[in-house]
């Protein structure tokens, strides 16, 4: 695991492989560590500015290799126009030197805290983003990996060094905050990236039973009969036409004050989805194993949380895990299943399962947790990412509360929602002829209609969707993505938990 450390000191003293300095774009002219720097290199950092070789433009770098320093490389980031300055900045820069340096097989460096001299009264904020930027830039998936390529050899300390005495204990705080948040990110990235014939239901259960060892949560795992008993007829029909047993997995944070809120997030945890009888195209189906994403999430989240520990919130985290496959007791379209909540539901597409266990997992959370708010984290519908590709999540509510609560969460994050119209005139497409209502069969606007047909599920619970087909896999290596999934959800979901009010 990656160390981040912070200590007093001056960098261009620091003994080091490399050291890690920035300069704006409008800077006039160095100043700062860059300046002294500039003067141990014999100019060379103002000569590459004065050529155009380097004008600090936004994640621009250039290398040096000096001789006789305590340091063997200086690499110089560009941070763009200060008044441009964001978090988000400073973690895609932090992203990318990390990124170069576990490309370039580098087992350690030291670096400044970019923007925190420049925003002083940012500085939490600024290492929580050089820390999540560090952190998610060197992950790399190499679990099956045999060939032992030093290149893929894991950089293992990164230092910040910071000058100034008074903003260190700051510095501290938000490191620590946003390694936690980092690598639950990479956590959750883990459990994406793994394939199907490892991640199971009953793996993502036994992964839920050891956070909650680790992390003092409670956890409950339903199996294959005790659904049976509570009548969740969708999971388990879902899970009809596969040999791995479905579980509901439930996680349960106490904060210590019973008069606190509950707030419920529950993940759609697919961990196979061959369509079932109306079986995907081969290039439908190869991304597949990344359809349990909602579900990593959550997982990653009852860590971060069980982490934090927060005092002001109860926390319920919920994953409906079964595997959507093909076999003789397989469900059929045109069947009819009745759900937990007793509603009828006439399947029109064996392919449309992520809203069936999904529907038995929230009308449970909602009657069991009496929730303040329930969110889901589903990769849901291919029409979500047909409407906001992969830049951000589509975001499903009638609550404007929740809304709103999203919105400055995905502000403050960076993990991007925008919200999609749930106006009534949709509901009108769940009608079916033989059931309360249909799971599928409508292509025109059919994450509202997914989305819609959740909601049948939630009771009076104040609930909100997240469609995250699109932003649960990133298609190249990119910022602080690398190609495979993402882990979105887990930064969004803890901000907007702190942030309850
Ligand atoms: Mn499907
Ligand atoms: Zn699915």
């Amino acid at each position: 695991m990656l160390q981040l450390n912070v200590k007093k000191g001056d960098i261009t003293q620091e003994t080091a492989e490399m050291i890690v300095v920035n300069h704006f774009e409008d800077s006039p002219e160095l100043a700062g560590a860059i300046a002294k720097l500039d003067q141990m290199v014999e100019g060379d950092i103002q000569r590459l500015i004065e050529l155009g070789d380097f004008t600090g433009a936004f994640n621009e770098t250039i290398l040096l290799r000096p001789k006789g320093l305590p340091f063997n490389r200086v690499l110089v980031v560009g941070m763009g126009k200060k008044a441009d300055l964001t978090a988000e900045r400073i973690r895609q820069v932090a992203a990318n030197v990390a990124s170069k340096a576990t490309g370039w097989g580098m087992r350690t460096y030291s670096s400044i805290l970019h923007g925190c001299s420049q925003l002083d009264e940012f500085c939490p904020v600024t290492a929580q983003a050089f820390a999540e930027g560090t952190v998610l830039g060197a992950y790399r998936f190499t679990a099956y990996k045999t060939n032992n390529d030093p290149k893929s050899s894991r950089l293992e300390t990164v230092t910040v060094v910071e000058l100034d005495e008074g903003v260190i204990e700051a510095i501290e705080d938000g490191i620590q905050r946003g390694q936690t948040l980092a690598e639950g990110v990479c956590y959750a990235r883990d459990l994406g990236n793994h394939p199907a014939n490892l991640i199971t239901p009953s793996y993502l259960a036994d992964q839920a039973k050891t956070i909650a060892k680790t992390h003092k949560l409670k956890c409950t795992i339903l199996d294959h009969k005790e659904m049976e008993k509570r009548g969740m007829n969708c999971i388990l029909a879902v899970s009809s036409g596969s040999a791995e047993p479905p579980k509901l997995i439930i996680l349960e944070y106490q904060s210590g004050n019973p008069d606190a809120p509950t707030v419920a997030v529950v993940g759609k945890g697919i961990t196979f989805d061959s369509g079932g009888l109306g079986i995907k195209t081969l290039a439908g189906m190869i991304e597949m194993k990344f359809d349990m994403c909602g579900a990593a999430a959550t997982l990653a989240l009852a860590q971060v949380m069980g982490t934090l520990r927060p005092s002001h919130v109860n926390l319920v985290f919920a994953v409906a895990a079964a595997e959507n496959m093909i076999g003789e007791k397989s469900y059929r379209p045109s069947d009819i299943l009745t759900a937990y909540n007793g509603k009828t539901i006439e399947i029109r597409s064996t392919d449309a399962e992520g809203r069936l266990v999904l529907a038995d997992a929230l009308a449970y959370v909602a009657e069991r947790y009496r929730p303040a708010a329930m969110f889901d984290l589903a990769t849901l519908t291919g029409g979500c990412v047909v409407a906001l590709g992969r830049v951000a999540a589509g975001m499903f509510s009638r609550d404007a509360g929740l809304i709103q609560k999203l919105a400055v969460a995905a502000d403050k994050t960076h993990e991007k929602v925008w919200e999609l119209p749930m106006f009534e005139e949709y509901e009108q497409d769940l009608k079916s002829t033989y059931a309360d209502i249909k799971n599928g069969g409508v292509r025109e606007g059919s994450p509202i209609f997914a989305a819609w047909f959740l909601k049948q599920f939630t009771g009076d619970v104040p609930w909100a969707h997240l469609d995250i087909a699109g932003t649960a896999v990133s298609k190249k290596n990119k910022g602080y993505f690398r190609e495979g999934a993402t882990g979105f959800g887990v930064r969004l979901l803890a901000q907007l938990i702190e942030d309850w009010k």
